[in-house]
């Protein structure tokens, strides 16, 4: 299907037409349309340079945009993601156009994109989820939260994912707050989530899983953990879950924490989580979810799946994590391991230690930048996006002068017989999967089908 720029901003985008004509621009493409990449439009949209105004197209590989609030974002947290409401504030804002299921690399380079505009913005996160680097990690059943947390969240291209909840316990591996999302996803009783736009493939698994044990594992001390306490404290409040620490392991970990000096308020706050996790009264119930800290994955052990996992036992010892000799073995059927992501690497661009190199967000000597999880790695919570893309934009507007006069990207697309999918096009399967999220009391139901989205999108 070929659409022409008229049939795909087909009203709003008369008024945002009439803004293109004015050469005086600055033009800008923001490629990736997560929270990074709103947070960077919305810092051009506040600012100009000598009376000229930033036009943005902001080019998504999905024909859906807002990234992790979408796919990321667990759904039994649906206050967080109700920070879309500013992305499509941004979205109407004169100017800004979204250019759905347009891939970089596939249907147009970076190279092109370059040419194009004054200045490139990269904001395509970090998708790709890190190796435990053990054996057995490629058994069956051994998945990466990078992985499972979209196929939960109904994302297209994961929703084929294998996975098997035939086994009563399964682990993850992680102190973070994915691995606590996750393990939560796994202990909860699914009728907590009827009323959430999990996937409904998701959903239905979920209700005829097996698992009722969950183990989580750190490989550092419960001081070392990189959860935050908002996301401990709220386990203790599920409904069907009886959560477990070992209430030696974290007095272990305060006199620890406190031997170093006065603890880290955030430390103090997570321990405390933790201490009130171990220390509350169960409730007798079968969903069990249990916190274990210093141990490190070892090996995943299964005839051509995961049947059981190894670790090796740590201790701390003057500040340092160290193996104590002895390891523990847990009979499992499912392993995920929540250990950090990195960038999907795109050609033309250098990578280290998982991100895009780049200096304070800028690429070389080039107008190419990059914001979020693909400059930074994968940390902070959204609002840590904000300002580190305003932080961004401020360099990049330094080093502008003169705009181009150049091709209009859509043009290129409507050459190259692409579908691309506008604002108007998103907002229309918006209306679709929110209407049918009414008639069954919950926010949304996800579209998983493209060809479907691409339909309800016009
Ligand atoms: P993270 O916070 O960096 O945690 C990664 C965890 O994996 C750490 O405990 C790390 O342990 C462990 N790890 C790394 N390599 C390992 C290995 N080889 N073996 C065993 N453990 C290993 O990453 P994340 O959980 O993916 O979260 C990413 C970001 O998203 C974070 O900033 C997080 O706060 C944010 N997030 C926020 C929310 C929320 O606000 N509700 C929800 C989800 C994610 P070490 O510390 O020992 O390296």
């Amino acid at each position: 299907m070929r659409l022409t720029a008229n049939e795909v901003f087909p009203k709003g985008n008369r008024r945002f037409k009439s803004s293109r004509l004015r050469v005086a621009e600055f033009r800008i493409a923001i490629i990736g349309a997560g929270p990074a990449g709103y947070f960077a439009a919305q810092a051009l949209q506040s600012a100009e340079i000598d009376g000229k105004k930033f036009a943005i197209d902001m080019i998504e590989k999905l024909p859906t945009p807002w990234g992790l609030v979408r796919s990321g974002v667990a759904p039994d947290h649906p206050k967080i993601k109700s920070v879309s409401k500013v992305f499509e504030k941004i979205a109407t804002q004169e100017g800004f156009r979204l250019i759905g299921n347009v891939e970089l690399g596939r249907d147009i380079s970076l190279k092109e994109l370059e040419e194009m505009y004054d200045a490139v913005i990269i904001a395509t996160g970090s998708t790709v989820g890190r190796k435990l680097g053990i054996p057995g990690e490629e058994l069956a059943n051994s998945i990466s939260a990078a992985d499972f947390v979209p196929w939960y969240n109904a994302h297209p291209e994961y929703k084929n994912l294998e996975v098997d909840f035939s086994d009563q316990v399964a682990v993850v591996i992680g102190a973070g707050n994915v691995a606590i999302d996750v393990a939560r996803m796994l202990a909860l009783n699914p009728k907590e989530l009827d009323l959430t736009d999990t996937a409904q493939y998701a959903l239905d698994k979920l209700h005829n899983s097996a698992i009722r044990e969950v183990h989580l594992f750190g490989r550092r001390g419960a001081e070392h953990a990189a959860f935050t306490s908002p996301e401990l404290r709220e386990l203790p409040k599920l409904e069907y879950t009886d959560v477990f620490i070992d209430e030696g392991e974290i007095s272990a970990a305060q006199q620890r924490a406190s031997s170093a000096g006065e603890i880290p308020k955030d430390i103090k706050a997570n321990l405390e989580a933790m201490a009130a996790i171990a220390t509350a009264d169960k409730k007798g119930v079968d969903r069990k979810l249990s916190l274990h800290f210093l141990s490190t994955p070892l090996e995943i052990k299964g005839e051509g799946r995961v049947e059981e996992i190894i670790f090796s036992l740590n201790e701390v010892k003057d500040g340092q994590v160290v193996p104590t000799g002895k390891t523990k073995s847990i009979k499992c059927g499912l392993v995920i391991s929540a250990i950090g992501y990195r960038c999907l690497e795109m050609p033309g661009l250098i990578y280290e230690s998982g991100k895009i190199k780049n200096t304070d967000g800028r690429i070389g000597a080039s107008n190419t930048y990059v914001v979020g999880w693909a400059k930074r790695g994968p940390s902070g919570v959204i609002g840590t996006n904000k300002s580190d893309s305003s932080e961004v934009i401020k360099l990049l507007i330094s080093n502008l002068t003169t705009p181009k006069n150049s091709q209009d990207i859509l043009e290129i697309l409507s050459s190259r017989n692409i579908t691309y999918i506008s604002q108007k096009g998103w907002e229309q399967i918006n209306n679709a999967e929110i209407s049918a999220g009414e008639a069954l009391g919950k926010p949304r139901v996800k579209i998983t089908d493209m060809q479907e989205m691409l339909g309800f999108a016009g």
